[in-house]
């Protein structure tokens, strides 16, 4: 069935749970209600000289203030609105290396996102070095690579806090840590998967750069923001986009008034609720766990037990490919990827790092839980992929190998 198809009939889509929430999520009805009176009457730009514009910039002010308090940014000037994390991990990452006349060293590490590791390979083409550190087998930086990557001309280091389709949390306070022994040294974080859901402070982090989007958090897409720390000597950004001279002269364009604002009031719901629903998610995400590694063999979970997004499974159910796997759930809507590399063949570069075989990449399924997900979805989900991952197993070579290759005496034993 086509894309199309499933467009031409939404009826299809109340039947189908959505299990796909580190890809994004949807806005939360408060948020689209706060939005609301922001496009059809103070809908003025905010540049603009008269009511219409003072009213949208006061909006606009009040957000930047709300979101820079959230994520502990000292000022509210400290935040750059973007289009989403793309652009501002792009505007992170480019801003500051593109000044540099000379090649310089940037250090990152092996599982970052698509739009980091795209914008590295641009900055290498332009003649910069970078440095990727590698992960242990739960997808964590390792710690005595990242501290002897350091050399003379290294600017940036850029590491996610939290990986989209593992989960897996890494060590920001140390890896900054680290990174202050070498002064002049600018720590970027990617914090797409992190910020509303776990608690993050950019001032006790002591990051200088921190990117984030609301379509994460239940807000609207399109819109997300840079946090720049307010250092003296400032930080200084080349900009992506040149016009007006918007957002301190670092991103022109008309600022989205009402995406803003449900960026903030996403944001806020996000922190107000942060306690209940990340206990919620954890025992609902350890629940599905422990009960598809009871009923299926051959089957791991990629990342870490612990230091792990609250909302993020990832599934390794050998012998099955994931992208068969996701066309015999069509009541369920998974991933077998990211989200914005889905369509490639490669098998993904995240679940490779952790050491895995390209096999086991192409056999992870990521299942991510958000706030509208409820336990009976928990329950019908696990239900359903026990019973198409035995139905494709009975079809699968692979899997009677292993079977076979278990049960000798020199077989490597169930993973
Ligand atoms: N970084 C990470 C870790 C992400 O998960 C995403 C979204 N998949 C992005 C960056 C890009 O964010 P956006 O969709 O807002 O451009």
């Amino acid at each position: 069935m086509s894309v199309s198809t499933f467009v031409l009939n939404p009826t299809i889509m109340p039947r189908t749970i959505y299990l796909d929430n580190n890809a994004t999520t949807p806005v939360d009805p408060r948020v689209v209600a706060a939005m609301q009176p922001y496009y059809t009457e103070v809908f003025g730009n905010a540049a603009s000289g008269h009511v219409y514009g003072w009213q949208a910039k006061a909006v606009v002010e009040k957000a930047r203030a709300e979101i820079a308090a959230m994520i502990g940014a000292p000022k509210p000037d400290a935040i750059i609105f973007t289009s989403g994390a793309t652009e501002s991990n792009n505007l992170a990452l480019q801003g500051t290396i593109l000044p540099h006349k000379q090649s310089v060293h940037i250090i990152s590490q092996t599982t970052e996102h698509s739009s980091v590791l795209e914008t590295l390979k641009a900055l290498t083409a332009a003649g910069h070095e970078v440095t990727f550190v590698g992960v242990d087998a739960e997808g964590r930086v390792n710690m005595s690579e990242f501290a002897a990557a350091f050399r003379p001309n290294t600017t940036l280091v850029s590491v996610m806090a939290a990986n989209n389709e593992i989960g897996t949390l890494q060590n920001i306070a140390e890896l900054v840590k680290i990174t202050r022994r070498h002064p002049g040294v600018l720590f970027h974080c990617d914090g797409a998967q992190a910020v509303g859901k776990i608690s993050l402070d950019v001032t006790k982090l002591d990051v200088d750069l921190l990117s984030f989007s609301a379509h994460k958090i239940y807000g609207p897409k399109g819109i997300g923001a840079l946090y720049v720390a307010p250092r003296r000597p400032k930080i200084l950004l080349r900009p992506l986009l040149y016009g007006g001279g918007h957002e301190g002269g670092v991103r022109s364009g008309t600022l989205n008034v009402p995406a803003i604002l449900g960026f903030a009031a996403a944001l806020k719901i996000c922190v107000s609720e942060m306690i209940v629903e990340t206990s919620r998610q954890i025992a609902l995400r350890d629940y599905f766990v422990k009960n598809i590694l009871a009923a299926l063999d051959f089957t791991f979970l990629n990342g870490s037990l612990t230091e792990r997004l609250p909302n993020n499974v990832n599934l390794c159910f050998e012998g099955v490919s994931a992208d068969e796997l996701m066309l015999a759930l069509p009541e369920l809507a998974v991933a077998s990827g990211a989200a914005c590399s889905s369509g490639g063949t490669e098998p993904s570069h995240v679940i490779q790092a952790l050491g895995k075989t390209r096999e086991q990449a192409k056999s992870s399924l990521r299942v991510s839980l958000g706030r509208f997900t409820t336990e009976q979805e928990v329950e019908k989900a696990m239900k359903i992929i026990v019973a198409a991952v035995k139905k494709l197993r009975e079809k699968s070579l692979v899997y009677e190998m292993m079977k076979t290759e278990f049960a000798s005496p020199h077989g490597r034993g169930r993973p």
